[in-house]
């Protein structure tokens, strides 16, 4: 890599990120024949799994089918031996993928990228890091990540804390032993929900400080069959092609045939009660056509948890504060436990309502509410993150005719297919905001948008094409449909995350894509085939390659 007084150091294409997207992106470039450099923040591979490492950190999606797809070798020789994967078997895989595949050499670590500026005389872009390195590429690829930008804690007095703190999303490698302490968790989505029962255990006395009650259902791990794991890899390509045609890309789950409204009370009951049996979002999500569009079939799932909640939680004050009552079920992340409610039943757990009486201060010596003080020996924050936008609005993006994802993006993403962005040519995004990627098995997706790229690629080295990019009547046609798909469903309907609405002051804007990732892929496929419809190809060059191999 350059220094700022030296020449840029050339490359065909830049990928910011090695999380299982950017690791695919080298991949998938390099056998198109393209020189790739790729950035990473982290010291190592693996994104999400590389960050997350707090205690009960899962996947919430089956192992088996949470994996790449792209070689059958892989996907034969690896083991999961769990239905749900942990996340040290998660980073364990991935590292074997960057291994197996050589992919280490083409990526930079401990390196963030600050900069990325777009100059069209060469139709290249060119990016800065925070060590001041200056590399130019014709593409830029942002694999930056979905859930990668911890939402940081800015409560008054955190700085004078006496004891430690921690965000889930930022935890310390060699782990934390809470033993004997006063631990508050503040927040209860995914992170703060598969943590607690574990610091629980650990714990002298666990505070769990919740804002906002959320669903979450049995997730039922267990250690995966040798012969359940057997049938699963003989049938492996066709359940690959098969996620591909459903509407969160995981095959395996019967679709739903009937509304929730055409059975009976009774009939309802046996179903939802198989359905919490078996564990899994998606299966209970699947009991009914319409559980994420009409109101009163989704009544029928939310009560249902409701009751299984209050009928596991002793007190009754804690089981009622505990029942959500903000959202319809779904709408929100659709989190998956391992004994959640369970752990208020136990003597050393208190749940403290930060609704009606919210966090005013962090103290030397614990957390101040409207009405009481605690005493903590540490805090885990389990607050979430900037989602979906904020690893690519933390990047200075810009070009010379003045455009910068500042102003772009300064009333919500406005994207094409959640691919590319008009006005950014030769920019790209993996699961971009408007694409179903947080609303489906990501791995998959992360697959799925960087196949299309590097195919867009090859139709343009085959054509001599120096830029693409996205026109703004595509963009806004795409946005606009994003938005009516959503408004079909109960999705915004919730003040999650797809929505902006964990962080102060973002716009309220529906972000990913819920038509499903069925019609999403057959739309983006019907686009190449049709030579790229939306997109604008610029002038034709002789030496399409950029940086000499
Ligand atoms: C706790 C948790 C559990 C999850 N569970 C599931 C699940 O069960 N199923 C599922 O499908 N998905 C799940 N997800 C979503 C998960 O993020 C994706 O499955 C997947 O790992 C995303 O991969 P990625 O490569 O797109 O992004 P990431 O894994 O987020 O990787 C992005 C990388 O980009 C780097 N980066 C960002 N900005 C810069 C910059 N400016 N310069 C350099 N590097 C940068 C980051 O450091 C990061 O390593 C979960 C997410 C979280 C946080």
């Amino acid at each position: 890599m350059s220094t700022p007084s030296s020449e840029p150091a050339r490359f065909d294409a830049i990928i910011v990120g090695a999380g299982v997207g950017g690791l695919y992106a080298i991949y998938r470039l390099r056998r198109l024949g393209l020189k790739v450099r790729a950035f990473e923040a982290a010291g190592g591979v693996g994104g999400t799994w590389y960050w997350n490492r707090y205690p009960g950190c899962r996947c919430d999606v089956e192992s088996m089918e949470y994996s790449y797809s792209f070689s059958d070798e892989l996907q034969q020789e690896w083991h999961w031996p769990e239905r749900y994967g942990t996340q040290p078997e998660i980073l364990r895989y991935v590292n074997h993928v960057a291994d197996r595949f050589d992919l280490r050499r083409d990526i930079e670590f401990n390196t963030r990228v600050k900069q990325a500026v777009f100059d069209s005389d060469s139709s290249t872009w060119t990016v800065t890091t925070d060590k001041g390195s200056v590399a130019t590429a014709r593409f830029c690829i942002m694999a930056t990540g979905n859930l990668s930008t911890p939402r940081r804690p800015n409560y008054p007095g955190l700085d004078g804390f006496g004891g430690k703190w921690y965000h889930t999303g930022l935890w310390p490698h060699d782990g934390v032993d809470f033993t004997g302490l006063r631990v508050g968790v503040i927040g209860t989505g995914s992170s703060g929900v598969q943590s607690i029962p574990i610091i629980a255990r650990q714990a002298r006395h666990l505070y769990v400080f919740q804002r906002t009650a959320n669903f979450s259902l049995p997730a039922r791990n267990a250690p995966i069959q040798p012969d359940k794991e057997r049938a699963h890899k003989a049938e492996y390509p066709e359940r690959r092609r098969a996620a591909y045609d459903t509407p969160f890309g995981i095959a395996g789950y019967p679709p739903p045939v009937k509304s929730a409204l055409d059975a009976s009370e009774a009939e309802r009951q046996r179903a939802y009660e198989a359905k919490w049996a078996e564990g899994g979002s998606i299966s209970f999500l699947y009991s009914y056509t319409d559980l994420l569009l009409s109101k009163e079939a989704n009544e029928t799932a939310s009560e249902f948890v409701r009751r299984k909640i209050r009928a596991t939680v002793n007190d009754a004050k804690t089981a009622e504060l505990l029942c959500p009552d903000s959202h319809p079920i779904g709408t929100k992340r659709l989190i998956l436990d391992t004994e959640y409610y369970e752990t208020y039943n136990r003597g050393n757990v208190t749940l403290v309502d930060i609704r009606s009486k919210p966090i005013e201060a962090i103290t030397p010596v614990g957390l101040r509410t409207a009405d009481a003080e605690y005493a903590l020996d540490a805090i885990v924050f389990a607050t979430g993150f900037d989602a979906m936008t904020g690893a690519m609005k933390e990047i200075d993006i810009r070009t010379d005719a003045g455009v910068s994802i500042e102003d772009k993006w300064e009333d919500g993403p406005r994207t094409y297919l959640g691919i590319m962005m008009a006005g950014f040519p030769n920019l790209f995004m993996i699961t971009g905001p408007q694409s179903p990627g947080v609303k489906s098995q990501m791995i998959l997706a992360c697959e799925q948008h960087v196949d299309w790229i590097a195919d867009c690629m090859q139709h343009m080295r085959e054509r001599g094409f120096s830029c693409i990019e996205a026109e703004e009547t595509a963009e806004d046609a795409w946005v606009r449909h994003n938005n009516e798909v959503a408004d079909r469903t109960l999705y915004p309907l919730a003040n999650s995350w797809y929505v902006g609405a964990n962080i102060p002051g973002k716009p309220r804007v529906f972000m990913p894509y819920v038509g499903g990732v069925s019609a999403y892929k057959k739309k983006c496929d019907e686009i190449a085939c049709n030579g790229y419809e939306g997109f604008r190809f610029g002038a034709r060059i002789e030496e399409w390659r950029f940086a000499a191999k």
